[in-house]
């Protein structure tokens, strides 16, 4: 096990994408087994001492971002013990907690099959894109990253092995009771309606619910994810994709719609019209965009960004089938880019995930730190939403993106404030843009989990009660609260129920 107690040594580790500044760290931990883990827990937990666990720092709300005591890096356990194919062309990844996403979806296509969470940044670890239950653009047709997790090796903040296989360990209602090693473990889960829509705010809750959803999406709250078994898919024979252009964005949300509808009714189909992502940008990043990709075309007030399934007999008139909807839809489609090439394909995936990494240049240029939602509405709440959006900021002096996963209704909103007084102002519409998603069923965090930056959202998304009940899950894993602290479970919770 590597041990870093200089602070100067393990500064990489004291960041991630939310901006915010970690406590006094007094060491970093970097175990390569299994039972390295279990020991810096025991240790930790005799010493009274916090523990934060680090997955790659891509996150977004400083779920690993420590307020002080250690940190728990799972760099090391960066393994793929198996990939294994069956032969109707699906398979098993059987991975160490530390292997990146990326590997894990080249290796897999290596041997013709996918994993189909793709949250963009491949450089996350498996790991951390389990413990938020990340999502990304092809959640449109295959759901977030709950879906394909099969099994989970987690070791519990006391140092025991907790092994989890999907299907065998379930709550009668929302009551659990189960042994394992010389432990029994008897709870209750939270029983706070979950939004039926893309969510990863807050622990799981589900009538019946499986004690795998419980640790998947728990953001490093309940024990270090060490090992896990993912499913994967044939890859497809092929994919085209496209960037549609719209000169309005009433004509791109009616668009939107219809193509929603369509692979709803044909999902799983690669003969009919069925988007694998649909993803927009309006026309704030459109003018991000365009500073470097100059062929982004003037007239258009937003974009539309489209996979497809399809196979060579089908893929000439599943084409044509986007072409016509876009032209009924009175997109610019003479100046839409419908790729033709793997090399296109490619470049518009490019230009998808150029304009995150845009906005944090923009930001880091400028010393100033974004305000970003990540709400989803249902569908019938979201023109509304939309229209919320447009009221407070067409017009205003803040400079602003959104983005995303429409297809989901779920976009990113960013205000990207000039200064300190911008920042708070901006703070204030964000809070009212929370509110009114709560009260339409939405979420505060549809995918990028709650972290520490969105812990008092999401007290208002499930009440007091219910993060009472998340706190007394916590305590029945992590009886001290070391774990994770300052994630989804305000302090005052915590001291409660310890
Ligand atoms: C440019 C960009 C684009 C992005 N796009 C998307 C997107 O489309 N969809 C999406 O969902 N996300 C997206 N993200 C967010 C990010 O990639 C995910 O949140 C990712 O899942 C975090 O993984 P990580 O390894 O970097 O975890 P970290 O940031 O290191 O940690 C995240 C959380 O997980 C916990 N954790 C990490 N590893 C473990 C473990 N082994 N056991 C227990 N807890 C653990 C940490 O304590 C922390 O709470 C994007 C980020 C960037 C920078």
């Amino acid at each position: 096990m590597i041990i870093k107690t200089k602070r100067d040594e393990f500064l990489n580790y004291l960041n991630d994408t939310s901006g915010l500044k970690a406590g006094d760290v007094e060491a970093v931990y970097i175990p390569e087994t299994y039972d390295e883990v279990s020991e810096v827990l025991q240790l930790a937990a005799k010493e009274q001492k916090l523990v934060t666990v680090s997955g790659n720092g891509t996150g977004t709300t400083g779920g690993r971002i420590a307020p002080g005591g250690i940190i728990l890096a799972t760099d090391k356990l960066n393994k793929i013990l198996s990939i294994t194919k069956n032969v109707d062309g699906t398979g098993t990844a059987t991975v160490q907690a530390g292997v990146l996403l990326r590997t894990v979806q080249l290796e897999a296509g290596e041997l013709g099959m996918i994993y189909p969470p793709d949250p963009t940044e491949w450089s996350a670890f498996i790991g951390g894109t389990i413990a938020t239950n990340a999502s990304g653009a092809r959640s449109f047709r295959f759901g977030a990253t709950r879906n394909w997790v099969e099994s989970l090796k987690i070791v519990l903040p006391d140092g025991e092995l907790l092994s989890i296989k999907r299907g065998e360990i379930k709550a009668e209602g929302y009551e659990f009771n189960f042994s394992s090693g010389s432990k029994n473990y008897r709870f209750s889960a939270p029983d706070y309606p979950m939004p039926d829509i893309k969510n990863a705010a807050g622990f799981f809750s589900r009538s019946d619910m499986d004690l795998i959803d419980l640790f998947i999406g728990s953001e490093g709250t309940l024990g270090v994810i060490v090992e896990a078994q993912l499913k994967l898919l044939p890859k497809p024979l092929k994919v085209f994709s496209g960037i549609l252009f719209f000169p309005s964005e009433s004509n791109l949300l009616d668009f939107v719609d219809t193509i929603a509808t369509l692979s709803h009714e044909n999902k799983n189909s690669t003969e009919k019209l069925n988007a694998t992502s649909l993803e927009f940008f309006d026309e704030q990043s459109l003018l991000f965009l365009k500073a470097k990709y100059l062929r982004t075309p003037e007239e258009a007030k937003g974009a539309i960004y489209f996979e497809q399934e399809c196979t060579n007999e089908t893929e000439d008139s599943l084409l044509e089938t986007w072409y016509n909807l876009a032209f009924e839809h009175e997109a610019l489609v003479d100046l839409s880019w419908f790729a033709q090439t793997s090399k296109e394909d490619e470049f518009f995936k490019e230009y998808r995930h150029a304009l995150p990494a845009l906005i944090n240049e923009f930001l880091s240029r400028n010393g100033v730190k974004k305000i970003s939602s990540d709400i989803a509405v249902p569908q019938s709440h979201f023109r509304k939403m939309m229209s919320i959006y447009h009221e407070h900021l067409d017009g205003s002096s803040f400079k602003w993106v959104i983005f995303g996963h429409i297809g989901d209704y779920h976009l990113h909103m960013n205000i990207l404030p000039h200064n300190e007084k911008e920042h708070a102002d901006g703070k204030l519409i964000y809070n009212q843009f929370i509110d009114e998603a709560l009260k339409m069923g939405g979420t505060i965090s549809a995918e990028h989990g709650v972290g520490k930056l969105k812990v008092q959202y999401l007290q208002k998304m499930y009440g007091s009660e219910g993060i009472a009940q998340m706190a007394r899950v916590k305590a029945c894993f992590d009886p001290h609260g070391l774990l994770g602290r300052g994630t989804l479970i305000p302090e005052s919770f915590l001291s409660e129920h310890h």
